[in-house]
């Protein structure tokens, strides 16, 4: 295609690219090219020798000579969608993408998110729902190395996770940054259901002087967990084995922060965080709730549990985490304990 272009002797083509780009003038279909020892830069439209003077400076506006000159188009790189004909869904953790190995699309997918994204190793197929107490799923390989583990990075810290042995989302990242965020300096934390650690190992590793106790009952999570905490070189975390009631009836103290991250069944545990908070202490409780009751049912659970121990709830923030499923929601409501 025909266009404007300004030539420019190679030696001064990069500042003056830079200087257009910022200007928005660069054509932004056609490739820059070279011409006997100059740099044709295509234009949207013919520039004023005035304006273009001031735009690149007076010294390099000397050099530069605006004229008409063939360009090719640049050729865009063809995106994931390109390819596949449709927007897929995906999750990613660490070097490994999942995918649902039902949806029928899935081997093409598989290849498709091999080719074009590099940073990716394995594509595993989900072959069940997150199921069961410790909240895995089952998958196959569905193309690269074969494996379920990797290393996820996040916020500055590394999680060595398995997806075939214990919990990991690399979705709740925003929500754990959010959470460390409310824990100050020299605070104590309890985390009720830790998995491998990505609540527990953050504040450890950002909040100065916090110690946290990061209790899971799946001994694969906690392997993984006092693996981490090495990692990431956190010596204020404490890993706990077992099961948060039973670890929270053997605490001594009581905690300044209550992380309940098991959303489809940490109501049950409502009497043992609430017992664990400290008077003034927060309580970070997340649920599953449909559209319709997206906090009250959740709320009267905790008011009767703090009544059952003779104590007041305040609540601080409410809030939707993420979307669960059709109508159901994964939300996280925020309390104060009080004596
Ligand atoms: N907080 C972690 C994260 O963000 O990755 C893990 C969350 S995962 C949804 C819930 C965790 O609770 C699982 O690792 C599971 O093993 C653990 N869990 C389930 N029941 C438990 C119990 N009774 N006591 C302690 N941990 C439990």
């Amino acid at each position: 295609m025909k266009l404007w272009a300004i030539r420019v002797p190679s030696t001064l083509a990069e500042d003056t690219r830079r200087l257009l780009l910022q200007a928005g003038i660069i054509h932004p279909q056609a490739q820059l090219r070279k011409d006997n020892g100059y740099i044709l830069i295509p234009v949207k439209c013919k520039p004023d020798p005035e304006e273009l003077a001031g735009l690149t400076g007076s010294k390099t506006g000397d050099n530069l000579i605006v004229i008409e000159a063939e360009f090719e188009t640049r050729q865009k790189k063809p995106l994931l969608e390109d390819l596949l004909g449709f927007t897929p869904t995906f999750d990613v953790v660490g070097d490994i993408a999942i995918i649902d190995a039902d949806d029928p699309e899935a081997p093409r997918i598989a290849s498709a998110l091999m080719e074009f994204r590099k940073s990716l190793n394995v594509v595993l197929g989900a072959t069940s729902p997150v199921e069961g107490e410790f909240r895995t799923r089952k998958f196959m390989v569905l193309a690269g190395e074969d494996r379920t583990h990797t290393i996820h990075k996040e916020y500055g810290c590394r999680y060595k996770v398995d997806l075939a042995g214990a919990y990991f989302s690399g979705r709740l990242g925003t929500e754990r940054q959010r959470v460390a965020d409310t824990v100050k300096p020299g605070q104590c934390v309890v985390d009720l259901f830790a998995g491998v650690g990505p609540f527990s190992i953050l504040i450890g590793r950002t909040v100065p002087g916090a110690s946290v106790v990061a209790i899971d009952k799946n001994p694969a999570a906690v392997e993984l967990l006092r693996e981490n905490i090495l990692l990431n070189k956190v010596d204020n975390v404490r890993a706990v084995e077992d099961d948060a009631r039973h670890a929270a009836e053997k605490l001594q103290y009581q905690a300044d922060h209550v992380i309940m991250n098991l959303p489809q069944s940490a109501r049950e545990f409502l009497d043992s965080g609430i017992r664990v908070a400290r008077d003034g202490g927060m309580v970070h409780f997340y649920d599953i709730t449909p559209e319709d009751d997206l906090y009250r049912t959740s709320w009267e659970l905790i008011q009767d549990a703090a009544m059952r121990q003779g104590r007041w709830v305040e609540c601080l923030e409410k809030r939707i985490v993420r979307s669960y499923a059709p109508y159901q929601y994964n939300v996280c409501i925020e309390f104060l304990v009080v004596d």
